[in-house]
């Protein structure tokens, strides 16, 4: 059975490992020169920067990514992150520990011990979502069938705490005793980078498990976080897959009907269309935004599809500074820092960054360096507006870096004297260097677990990434992956038997 996926981000690479090693014959087309998306590491002038993600969760056993190495059978080239980070508040630093017991200490210290029911019913509530998860749930509900896997996967522990999913986050957590300006803030902060938005928009469920992250241990990628990417795509080859590079997708439709043995179901195959020529796919997974993915479907995308994607809300962009310093600007060795410069603004847009040191132990700069890496959110029309105004775009950007090193200097007082290089940027680099329509990267505010985007488009076409349920991450997408791989396969034995047709490798080959 032929698989064409669409994008080597890593819910599009894990989901092509995943059906490889199932026996399906696999090809990922990647427009870049190499795989990761968001999730990539590049090189530059002597540096090796991580292009958005920089501290990879969801290792620990049950997590998406265990999962996946166990069934692949990779070994993930990390190590574990302690403590994960600190959160710079105007008033005080908060030391976020994986470690329970020193988180516990740390929290009370910070927000005092009035805030501890709300604290344990975070902890409850994200064990039971994180043992629900690692039963690949079926959410969000798309067919029959999903129900059906839906309930087997519920244990009693997950309907106790059921009612999370019901409100947001600022909501529960101040009915539990959780108050106090720091805590509000500390929370909008952790869950703005986890879960793309603050306490009073993110669902109560979905929330509890965005703060667990750093409990069940993050980790530091050797080598730059795009060898997490890199490792998928050695996977992929190993089981028969190929993935090919500079291969920009330009459109998707659906090919004549085949000429089937009497008694089988007719199939159309679809026909994907890159720059360099066109191929053949029983199944097409595509690790885009449904922006995206509409832009390729043209006239040929569902008409309820169409609907949706026209009535959505942009989401957030990035604005990033990637540094080479000195490494006398460091004054410890914790290398993750969230700064959030003043709670009464509106976070974002350099007013709250996340700051990410390559570890000491990783030669990613020269000697006696550290390649640095610091986003901010930031609104994505502001800068396509300026797009034709080079002079106003450049005085942006400037403002915007210095916006950036001026937050981390906070972390890190000594940085300003310490900087080598330093290379801005925007949602126009986003949308040149990963694809992403606008620059909108992280997927969608988890607000409602009911408006989430199931991962099928179509008969055969499905979406993977962090526009789907459960959203941003590597660890999102790869549970994504794990659905949309277990429901191909399911799909495939049901409906489409084997056939010989060319691979796609030569049509694409031929077609050149
Ligand atoms: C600034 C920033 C910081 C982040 N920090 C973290 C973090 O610390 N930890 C964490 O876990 N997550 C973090 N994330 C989120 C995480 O990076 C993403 O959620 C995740 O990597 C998205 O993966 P994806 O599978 O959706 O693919 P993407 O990363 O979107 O990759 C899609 C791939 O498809 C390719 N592609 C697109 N269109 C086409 C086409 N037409 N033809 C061929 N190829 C195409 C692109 O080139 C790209 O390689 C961060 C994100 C950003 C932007």
């Amino acid at each position: 059975m032929k698989v064409v996926v669409i994008g080597a981000g890593v819910g599009g690479l894990t989901t092509a490992a995943l059906l490889a090693k199932r026996g399906c014959e696999v090809t990922v087309l990647e427009a870049h020169v190499e795989p990761g998306g968001c999730a990539a590491t590049f090189f530059h002038k002597g540096y090796r920067f991580d292009v958005g993600a920089t501290l990879v969760g969801g290792f620990h056993p049950g997590g998406p990514h265990q999962i996946v190495g166990e069934q692949l059978g990779i070994t993930w080239p990390i190590r574990p992150v302690e403590p994960a980070m600190q959160v710079h508040l105007p008033n005080q630093m908060i030391t976020r520990w994986g470690d329970a017991d020193r988180w516990r200490a740390e929290r009370r210290r910070a927000f005092g011990v009035s805030a501890e029911n709300f604290w344990s019913m975070q902890e409850r509530a994200a064990d039971a979502v994180w043992g629900f998860s690692a039963r690949v749930p079926a959410w969000p509900i798309a067919a029959p069938h999903d129900a059906a896997q839906l309930i087997s996967t519920i244990r009693p522990e997950l309907i106790l705490i059921a009612p999370l999913a019901f409100t947001n986050m600022r909501t529960w957590a101040t009915a539990l005793g959780a108050r106090g300006r720091d805590l509000m803030t500390f929370l909008d902060g952790q869950l703005l980078i986890a879960a793309q938005g603050v306490a009073r928009e993110i669902n109560g469920l979905y929330g509890a498990v965005a703060l667990d992250l750093y409990r069940r241990g993050v980790m530091h990628v050797e080598g730059g976080v795009g060898n997490l990417a890199e490792t998928l795509v050695s996977a992929v080859k190993a089981n028969g897959g190929q993935v090919l590079y500079r291969q920009e997708v330009i459109s998707i439709r659906r090919g004549k009907p085949r000429a089937c043995p009497a008694g089988e179901r007719k199939t159309r195959p679809y026909v994907i269309e890159t720059k360099r020529g066109t191929c053949e796919a029983d199944v097409v997974v595509a690790n885009l935004t449904p922006w995206a993915l509409m832009k390729l479907l043209g006239d040929e995308a569902p008409s309820s599809v169409r609907r949706r994607v026209k009535n959505l809300k942009p989401i957030s962009g990035a604005f990033m500074a990637y540094l080479g310093v000195d490494e006398a600007a460091l004054e410890d060795e914790i290398d993750h820092h969230q700064v959030i410069v003043d709670p009464a603004q509106p976070l974002g847009e350099g007013n709250s960054v996340f700051v990410s040191i390559s570890p000491h132990w990783d030669r990613r700069a020269p000697q006696g360096q550290r390649a640095i890496t610091i986003s901010t959110h930031t609104r994505v029309a502001a800068w396509y507006q300026l797009a034709n105004d080079e002079r106003a775009f450049e005085d942006r950007k400037q403002l915007y870096l210095e916006r950036l090193i001026n937050a981390a200097s906070i972390a890190l007082p000594k940085l300003k004297q310490h900087i080598r290089l330093a290379l801005p940027g925007t949602p126009l680099t986003f949308e040149r260097f990963t694809q992403r329509v606008n620059g909108m990267v992280g997927g969608f505010p988890q607000k409602s677990l009911w408006a989430s985007w199931a991962p099928q488009i179509d008969r055969g076409l499905w979406l993977v990434g962090d526009s789907v349920f459960p959203g941003q991450s590597t660890a999102g997408v790869t549970l994504g992956a794990l659905r949309v791989a277990c429901e191909i396969e399911r799909t495939l034995a049901a409906h489409l038997p084997g056939r010989d047709q060319p691979a796609y490798a030569e049509a694409i080959v031929t077609s050149e």
